[in-house]
């Protein structure tokens, strides 16, 4: 049976571009208790199966990313780090490129975000063709660190992203 915030998300259709049917996650966010529900689903990633918590830093993905790591990483008793598009972070960073359906991105992470051998939860809203996570683990291991799994509320099961997350371990609240 699907959980109760799942209704929350909604179906936007031809959004951003015509063709594409967009996951609309804020009326979930604006709900307190699915919104509490979702990170505690989340934030258990970050967890092993005692309870105790086996990551040093939770990875958000800008935009959306950052809503949902920042109060999992709390929820932890992790730090929160950002990985941001070009140009966004005012330091030194390392910088990876990946495909988008048109065209290329860049995604960055400040260069001492993460501490050699720091094990990092990554997480995302929706994963998707899994260029973004793709991006990230480079991001996390040219700091050093060790990527434990990934963490999003939404897969869309019909694109390829759970290729990107290769051996990791993907936890996915829901799948479409
Ligand atoms: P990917 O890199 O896996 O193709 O795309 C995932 C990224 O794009 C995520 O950061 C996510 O926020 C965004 N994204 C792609 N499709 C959707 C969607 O339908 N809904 C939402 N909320 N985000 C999406």
């Amino acid at each position: 049976m699907p959980a109760a915030w799942e209704s929350l998300i909604h179906d936007v259709p031809d959004y951003p571009t015509p063709g594409v049917m967009f996951k609309d996650i804020t009326p979930l966010l604006a709900d307190h208790d699915a919104f509490a529900a979702v990170v505690e689903a989340l934030a258990a990633a970050g967890r092993d199966a005692d309870g105790n918590v086996v990551v040093d830093k939770v990875v958000g993905m800008e935009a959306r990313g950052f809503i949902l790591a920042a109060p999992v990483a709390l929820a932890l008793g992790a730090g929160f780090v950002p990985v941001r598009k070009v140009g966004k972070l005012p330091r030194a960073t390392h910088a990876v490129n990946y495909s988008l359906e048109y065209g290329e991105a860049t995604l960055e992470l400040h260069t001492d975000a993460i501490a050699p051998g720091e094990r990092v939860l990554l997480v995302d809203d929706v994963l998707a063709t899994g260029g973004t996570v793709a991006a990230t683990r480079e991001l996390v291991s040219r700091c050093g660190g060790v990527p434990h799994a990934v963490a999003v509320l939404m897969e869309l099961t019909f694109l390829p992203g759970r290729d990107a997350v290769g051996e990791l371990p993907l936890h996915a609240l829901c799948q479409v």
